[in-house]
């Protein structure tokens, strides 16, 4: 069949991809670990389990204005004032097929062909391909070697006559680096002056660690959310565990809203009122369980440090934030999707390589996982890398002995 040139540009969700051979090599019986995919492992909380069986039983399960139902917009807008000190309308807020739909949904509606977007390295993996799915030209901008914080004059000298957006994600998928706020105001600045939109990708904005906070971009905008070029977006996937329930949102100007929700409403004509009540009974019920996440991975993320620490050659920058870390392995090979195969072949465990998210020389480590899997994943991929650690290892009840150095 003759495809669409576009469309076949297009790559593959490398995450989805391992997240696929992770489970068939499982099915087959092998001790995979998988420290690919960005995911929590904790149960739906209580409050959207009932909230989506209330639902449910209601017999009421009907189409809903394409934005979103009023009750998860009035979710959505305590929810912003609460978190962003910003009381925003119903006509700003719009709810989607998770954020990957809010973000998908803004390019559209913002890009005209061969406009720009900067995207600052590392970067999550579908921000330049949903761009060019949109006409846009996504232009990246790479911190300094060694770093995984951009310098605002890189970011300045960027921008050109044809840059219609930034985005930023902090915290960070895949470094887990927090932005200081110093730069987020600079970035705000930049947007305000040349009529740039700032498009703050906020899915991980709770999960900090140690003194770490994500400020939100509006702390620095003086403007009004009609005429502010901040759009934010957020969901529950990440902070909830929600990521099957698929629900995102974006809060913009008037404008920008009444043409995605025009969008919305030709593409997917709404979202399931089930998963948009969900949302709502987390995002109303108790906070508690954002909090106890955030414990849980900030313990996870001590582990992974401490088991770093013994493994020579390679780097690591702290994470502040979110469940990724972003190790340089480049003392073993520049080649970071050779290293993630060679991972997967000799050790069954998963990671995704730095190459996909504009670090090349890095591999992303998930640590949303449980401790026993994010411990003994990182001792395998010690024992695959590094010279330097026990010859011998178990992978399941299988004794390895490392046998290519
Ligand atoms: N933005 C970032 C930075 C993400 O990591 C993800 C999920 N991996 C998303 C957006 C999409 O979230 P959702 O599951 O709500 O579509």
């Amino acid at each position: 069949m003759k495809l669409s040139k576009l469309a076949c540009e297009i790559a593959e969700s490398p995450t989805f991809a391992l997240n696929e051979e992770a489970r068939l090599l499982r099915e087959r019986g092998e001790a995979v670990i998988n420290l690919g995919i960005g995911e929590p492992k904790n149960k739906t909380p209580i409050a959207a389990i009932l909230a989506s069986a209330a639902k449910l039983t209601s017999g009421e399960v009907k189409y809903t204005p394409p934005d979103g139902l009023p009750s998860m917009k009035k979710a959505v807008i305590r929810y912003t004032e609460e978190n962003y000190d910003r009381l925003v309308a119903p006509e700003n807020v719009s709810i989607t097929n998770g954020a990957k739909q809010s973000l998908f949904n803004i390019f559209y509606s913002i890009l005209n062909p061969q406009d720009e977007v900067i995207v600052i390295a590392p970067y999550w993996v579908s921000y330049p391909e949903m761009i060019k799915m949109c006409m846009g030209i996504p232009v990246i901008v790479t911190p300094e070697n060694g770093t995984f914080t951009p310098r605002f004059e890189d970011i300045e000298r960027a921008v050109t006559s044809s840059t219609r957006a930034i985005i930023v994600n902090s915290p960070n998928n895949p470094s887990g680096a927090v932005y200081p706020p110093e730069l987020i105001e600079k970035i705000v600045g930049l947007c305000e002056k040349k009529g740039i939109v700032l498009i703050c990708d906020d899915i991980y904005h709770k999960l900090t660690f140690d003194r770490n906070v994500a400020v939100p971009a509006y702390r620095f905008s003086k403007k009004d959310i009609e005429n502010s070029p901040i759009v934010v977006v957020n969901g529950v996937a990440k902070l909830y565990g929600m990521t099957g329930f698929r629900i995102g949102w974006v809060i913009a100007p008037r404008d920008l809203t009444r043409v995605m929700s025009n969008v919305l409403g030709q593409t997917t004509s709404c979202v399931s009122p089930i998963a948009q009540s969900a949302a709502e009974g987390a995002l109303t019920g108790m906070q508690s369980v954002v909090e106890a996440l955030r414990l849980q991975l900030q313990n996870n993320r001590d582990v992974v440090l401490q088991e770093m620490r013994t493994f020579n050659g390679a780097r690591l920058i702290e994470p502040q934030g979110t469940f990724y870390a972003l190790p340089d392995i480049r003392a073993f090979s520049n080649n970071s999707v050779e290293v993630s195969k060679f991972l997967l072949k000799k050790a069954m465990v998963v990671v995704v390589p730095g190459r996909e998210f504009g670090m090349e020389g890095h591999i992303r480590i998930s640590f949303a996982g449980s401790v026993k899997d994010v411990t003994e994943g990182i001792a395998r991929i010690k024992w695959v890398l590094d010279p330097t650690s026990p010859n011998e290892i178990y992978i399941g009840d299988k004794k390895m002995i490392r046998d290519w150095m």
